[in-house]
Parts: C-alpha cells; sequence; structure tokens
C-alpha cells in the first residue's frame, strides 16, 4: 500500500486471537473529538477500554493499533442481520473528523484514498462481502451516528467497496418528499431489516423514537442530500434497489 503507516498499540483488546474467517465484517467509525492527538490516546489507554485496528489521521497516515486477529473494542453493542456484538466479527477503522457535536466536515482527499486503499486490503485479505462494509450507526442505530452523512460510500462503492444505490438523479428527486401509505411505511421498515438492520421492538420502550433513529441512520448512509428522519418514497425506492442488487450480486 501506498500509505504511510505507523504503530502505536491499544492496549484495549481480547487476548484469545481469533480464527480467519470470524472476519466477517468492517466498520467505519469517526472519532467525534475536537483534536486528533486526544482520539489517539483515549483509544490507546487502557483505563478507556475502546479501540481500533487502525486509525487514519487527518493526513491519510494510518496508524495500526490492534493487529487484526485480535478483538478490537469499538463497536460496543450492535446487531447486523444474525450478528450481536460485532466486535468479534469485524475490523474497526477510526477516522480522524471531529463530528456532528464539533465541526463536522467532509473527509478530505486523503483520508478518502486511505479508507479505500486499506479496504481493498482487507477486502481481498479476508473476503469481505460488498454488504459487509458498514459504519458504526448501521449496527447501532440506537445509540450511534458515526461516520455520518459525509462518509463517501458512493466513491467506495465505485471502487467495489460496499454497496449504492445506482439509481437516475432525476427519478429520486421526483419521489423526495413523497409520502408513503402506512402500508409502505410498514414495508420500508420490514425490508431494513431484511437488508440488515435490526429494528426488532422487543426491548424499545419508545419504537416511535427507534423508527425515526433508523431511518436517519439509513439516509446517513444511502440518501445523504436530505437526512430528516422521515421516510418517503425515495427511501422505498433506495432500499429496494439495494435490496435488489445484494440478490443478484449474492
Ligand atoms: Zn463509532
Amino acid at each position: 500500500m501506498a500509505r504511510k503507516f505507523t504503530f502505536n498499540y491499544s492496549q484495549n483488546f481480547d487476548s484469545v486471537k481469533r480464527l480467519k474467517k470470524n472476519i466477517r465484517f468492517v466498520v467505519y467509525h469517526y472519532t467525534g473529538m475536537k483534536s486528533e492527538k486526544d482520539a489517539v490516546n483515549r483509544l490507546i489507554k487502557p483505563e478507556n477500554k475502546v479501540s481500533a485496528h487502525f486509525f487514519i489521521k487527518f493526513n491519510g497516515d494510518i496508524i495500526c493499533m490492534v493487529p487484526e486477529r485480535y478483538i478490537a473494542w469499538h463497536a460496543g453493542k450492535s446487531h447486523w442481520k444474525n450478528f450481536n456484538m460485532i466486535n468479534k466479527n469485524s475490523i474497526g477503522i477510526e477516522i480522524s473528523n471531529q463530528g456532528h457535536n464539533f465541526k463536522y466536515t467532509e473527509f478530505n482527499s486523503k483520508q478518502v484514498k486511505s479508507i479505500i486503499e486499506l479496504s481493498k486490503y482487507l477486502k481481498k485479505k479476508y473476503n469481505i462481502k460488498k454488504n459487509c462494509f458498514l459504519g458504526h450507526s448501521d449496527i447501532a442505530p440506537d445509540r450511534k451516528i458515526d461516520p455520518g452523512e459525509k462518509f463517501p460510500w458512493e466513491k467506495l462503492s465505485k471502487n467495489k467497496i460496499g454497496i449504492w444505490p445506482n439509481l437516475r438523479k432525476k427519478k429520486l428527486l421526483s419521489l423526495r418528499g413523497k409520502k408513503l401509505n402506512d402500508k409502505e411505511k410498514l414495508l420500508f421498515f420490514k425490508k431494513l431489516s431484511q437488508f440488515g438492520y435490526r429494528s426488532s421492538s422487543k426491548h424499545l420502550k419508545n419504537f416511535n423514537t427507534f423508527k425515526k433513529k433508523l431511518c436517519k441512520v439509513f439516509q446517513m448512509r444511502f440518501r445523504q442530500e436530505l437526512v430528516n428522519g422521515k421516510v418517503d418514497q425515495e427511501c422505498l425506492l433506495i432500499l429496494k434497489k439495494l435490496i435488489f442488487s445484494i440478490k443478484i450480486n449474492s
């Protein structure tokens, strides 16, 4: 890889080595802190009990923090399809960005290049499927909003990393804001869980709040121009297209 690699090991990981075949997902995060130096320290100091395998700096350099075969502590309580507690099955990548609480900016071109190179390397090494490149918010929609609506999913998909709904812009815009009836709304949430999102209401006190969060998380990923937490015809079409593209690719 062309990028500069450095090593700054974290003490926060499980000491038992995992099997290569158990690595199935790549999870992207943003650091959400004002200072990059503080973000690095947070991930390596034992008292914080958090870490990631890789850290992509603002200048595009990559820091290796936990060897890939060990379980880093980046995802927390998380679900995707039938998987729970996704740390054990994933590689976590933290990307330097102040996040929504401070100054949420575009991921810069050096960072994007590093994200793509690193993801390609992991994809090949662990045979990671297209739909197994995920954001932290995808696997913990009730708690997390990183890496957010500025994450370059579309660019990644052009490099065969992750998936993206390739639909005509004109078509999408014509459906934006158009309401769904109750049956279609139900269908949207049903399809979200078919796609991988965990939308079970079992343990939730307020399912409506959760649905809004889930919808926002979906929009941050696939309808980045408008994130309002309201399901509309555009969102439904995108989701149908995504499910269709997974089916024909698998
Ligand atoms: Zn995160």
